[in-house]
């Protein structure tokens, strides 16, 4: 069902847990976390990546996983992921989606604010907007970069969220949720993830506002059931789901082949090691 992202997540909040969202690159893996989700009768975030909302096939995407969405028998929203282009967060919102992550945390602090008021004012006051304070190292939409071996690959932790900052930040940009970096990367983590209890407890003496943690593939589940209680309410997977298809289908592939090239059940394959997956967030975040 139709929901706003805000709400979804402060009720979770009050309820002690976080909701989980997810990049959706494709309709089964979506199909799969909001089935996953009406099992366990939780609300939960399908998340858009800014290079799939900025072509025409992945507006349509957007389209279906409001359709989606809107059917399913839990809370479901639809939420455009990383934008820095005007544009594209105004096409996405005209596909469907309800909220846009309006990040400008590449960009000095005065540019960051300026980018996410631009973009309370071409979407209007109904589209939920979550903003980013401290670069997150890592690329969204790849655990390591293409030179390095996968054994060894991964990426380090760039700067923190500056505390200092976060009152003001919060006030001038209107923000509903903000993204904090507290030892937290996109992609793989090198060596064991240490997320910085401290600098989050920080931030959340701050401000009201909900807080969102990304990068959380591979952060252990135990630190992670910690996150609620430091008002972090929406948390962020993707290599992790990622990897876990894309392992899925490397071993299913031989079999479905010599089976008449059957992607009907290769696809079959594909959707429970999504659904596996986020019916595992589920339950950890609600814990
Ligand atoms: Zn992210």
């Amino acid at each position: 069902m139709r929901t706003r992202l805000d709400c979804l997540v402060t009720s979770a909040l009050r309820q002690g847990s976080a909701v989980p969202a997810f990049t959706c690159y494709d309709f089964t893996t979506a199909l799969a976390v909001v089935g996953a989700a009406e099992e366990s009768g939780r609300g939960v975030i399908l998340l858009v990546a800014p290079k799939t909302a900025a072509t025409p096939n992945g507006l349509r995407l957007i389209s279906a996983l409001r359709g989606l969405a809107d059917a399913a028998s839990v809370p479901v929203s639809v939420q455009l992921d990383h934008a820095s282009d005007t544009r594209v967060m105004s096409d996405a919102v005209a596909a469907g989606a309800d909220a846009v992550l309006a990040d400008g945390s590449s960009l000095p602090y005065e540019d960051n604010i300026a980018l996410v008021c631009a973009a309370r004012e071409l979407l209007g006051p109904d589209v939920v907007l979550e903003a980013e304070l401290g670069g997150l190292a890592g690329d969204e939409d790849r655990a390591f970069s293409a030179g390095q071996p996968a054994d060894e690959a991964g990426v380090s932790v760039a700067g923190l969220t500056d505390s200092a900052q976060v009152e003001d930040f919060v006030a001038r940009t209107g923000a509903q949720l903000l993204a904090v970096a507290v030892g937290n990367v996109h992609g793989r983590y090198k060596g064991e993830p240490q997320l910085r209890w401290d600098v989050l407890q920080d931030i959340a003496v701050r401000t009201h506002i909900p807080l969102v943690l990304h990068g959380a593939s591979g952060i252990p589940a135990e630190e992670l059931v910690k996150a609620a209680s430091m008002n972090v309410g929406k948390v962020n997977f993707n290599t992790e789901l990622r990897t876990g298809v894309l392992t899925t289908l490397q071993e299913q592939l031989p079999a479905h082949r010599a089976d008449g090239e059957n992607l009907q059940a290769l696809l079959g394959h594909w959707n429970a090691s999504a659904a596996d997956f986020a019916a595992g967030t589920l339950a950890t975040l609600s814990r």
